[in-house]
Order: structure tokens, then sequence, then C-alpha cells
């Protein structure tokens, strides 16, 4: 048994004791298994009830690939912790910690927009290498946030071989079962955001170059930034408010110059569980300087209660004035404000 099947058996063996414990079958043999893990889990007999009243619901795998509810819960266990994704997501620590270290905050920036808006390189790791703006250390572990893509993503059409993005997120989508054609993306989360993920309407030309980054980097640095790179957009574009992404390393967000003078700073979350959340998050550094902060939560994570959770687990630190909403909230609280200096 390699590795990953040994964490599947561990958490097979765990679900065996639980089920017994609630005089309930347990799956026999590993299809059994497998379709137990691609059935939401408030729905297993017997003991679905007890997942719903802890507020966990949905199935662990979705086609073959771990779900967002299933990354969440294994961070939490030491056994099942994906090392695979934390070294995946290594290069963009190291970018951050070097460029803190040496104040290269420009580096840092551009660096972080290049991943969130190139998850996919068509001609290879030739466009960071001839790209004479990083600094050698940047590049280098820039450079190791992409891997080859992987033959799983590979669709010959008329005999050549093709790609197709995930429209919501830009990853090559993989193919993960000859019979039927069904398309994966990094997790679950695309395939629900995304009416017809498995029915790409643009194929692309792949070559033996093309590159993409990694999975821990789509995930932990890539996805979670396209809601914050629309909230930009927005701000500058339909609004016209001067925006600055990322203004300093490792702080928040965006921060913004609103028509009065006033500075807000955004950090945008994009977290499934408001548990979770309000456990990783706490105040604004105070550098760059502002004089409203916001966490600002996508509209896909906008659910009865996800607000109302949030607030009530959250340590807001006293004497700061943060207010956490939905985009859409948020984009209405820029509304009114720029109206009333009008
Ligand atoms: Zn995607």
């Amino acid at each position: 048994m390699t590795g990953l099947d040994e964490q599947l058996q561990w958490g097979w063996d765990k679900l065996a004791t639980f089920c017994y414990k609630y005089h309930v079958s347990p799956p026999r043999h590993l299809p059994e298994f497998v379709a137990w893990l691609h059935q939401p889990i408030e729905s297993w007999e017997g003991i679905g009830h007890l997942f719903a009243s802890a507020h966990l619901s949905g199935p662990l795998l979705s086609y073959g690939t771990p779900s967002e509810i299933c990354a969440d819960l294994g961070r939490g266990l030491h056994l099942s912790s994906n090392p695979e994704r934390e070294i995946q997501d290594t290069p963009f620590k190291e970018i951050l910690d070097y460029c803190k270290v040496n104040h290269l905050a420009q580096q840092y920036r551009e660096a972080r927009h290049f991943l969130v808006t190139h998850p996919y390189l068509p001609y290879g790791g030739i466009t960071i290498s001839q790209d004479t703006r990083w600094d050698a250390e940047v590049r280098k572990w820039l450079r190791r946030a992409y891997e080859p893509v992987p033959l799983v993503c590979y669709r010959s059409i008329n005999g050549q071989d093709h790609i197709a993005l995930c429209p919501r997120c830009k990853w090559p989508l993989e193919w993960r079962t000859q019979r039927r054609s069904i398309a994966v993306c990094y997790n679950d989360l695309c395939g629900q955001l995304v009416k017809h993920i498995h029915d790409p309407q643009q194929w692309e030309l792949v070559s033996p170059e093309s590159m993409r980054t990694t999975r821990g980097i789509q995930e932990s640095v890539v996805a979670p930034e396209v809601p914050l790179l629309e909230l930009y957009e927005k701000l500058a574009q339909d609004h016209g408010l001067s925006c600055e992404l990322w203004p300093e390393v490792d702080s928040y967000d965006v921060a913004v110059s609103m028509s009065d003078g006033e500075r807000w700073a955004i950090d945008m979350k994009d977290f499934r569980s408001p548990t979770e959340l309000a456990d990783r998050v706490r105040g604004f550094l105070l550098a760059p300087a502002w004089d409203r902060a916001f966490f600002v939560f996508p509209e896909h994570r906008r659910h009865p209660g996800y607000l109302r959770t949030f607030t009530a687990l959250w340590k807001k630190p006293k004497g700061q004035h943060i207010e956490a909403l939905f985009v859409d909230d948020f984009l209405r609280r820029v509304q009114e404000h720029e109206k009333m200096e009008v």
C-alpha cells in the first residue's frame, strides 16, 4: 500500500469503529467505501444525523477528487494532513518570506499577481525564465510553482492534443474517467459554481512544454484570489477608485483611496467554514495605514448563518474598526459612501 492508501485505510478503520458504536454496518469492501465517500455525509445511514447536527454536509469525494469539506476536515488532523499539498504550497511561502526579509514589496506584488493571472503557461517555464523583471530568487520559486500539464488533462480532438481551462479559476481541467466525460478542477468548488464545467466550449491546443500551477498553488494562492481580483476590478473600473493590490508583503489585500481621502483596507477571505475562518483571523496590520478595515467574503459563501457564526466566534481586536460582510454588501457600502461625497 502506498502512503495515500494508508491514509484511506486509516479513515476506513475510523469509520468502521464509528459505525459499530452506532450499530451500523460499515462499508464492507473498497468499492462500497468509495461509494460512501461520494455520498453526502449527512445522508450516511444511521450516522448522517450526527454530521448534520455538527453542520457538516456534502460528499468527501467528488468524481474521485477530495472535496472542499474533505480538505477542511483533513487539515485539522495530523495523520490525514496532506503533505503533498503542504510541499506544493512551499514556493509561494518562500517568495513571501524572501520578499519580506528583503523589503521587496513590488516583487512580491508582481509575483502574486503573475500566479493569480497565469495558472496556465502555454509556452511553459520560458515565460518566467525570459522575463527580466524578476529577482533571481523570486524567479526560482516562481518557476517551482508550476508543473508540466499532466496527461490526465489531455483530450484528443481531430487527432490533436487539447486541454480546456476551468471557466472560473482557469486551471487546466482533468478528465479522470475514460467512459464518462467528467471534468474536475482542483476541487469540487468550481464544479458547483460553473454550470457546464463538464462541457467546455473552448479548447486549446496543448504542447509538451505547457505548464500549470501545482494543485497546492492553485488551491491556496490562485483560486481564492479569483473573487478578490473581480472586486478589485469593480472598485477600480466601475467606481473609478484608486486601489492598490497587496500594498505590503503579508499585510491586507487591497488599499482603497476613497474620494474624501479616507483609506479603506480590504482582506478577502474565501473559507467554506465560518468556524475555521473565525479561528484563523484576528485583526488588520496597521501598516499601510487605514481608516476603516473590512473582511470581505465572496458571494458564493453566502448562506444562512455564515455571518452570524463568524461574528459570534471571531475574537475581534479591541480598538480596531473592522467590519465583516459579503462582496455585494461591501460594494453597496462603497456606493453609499461615495454618494455622500458628491
Ligand atoms: Zn477551477
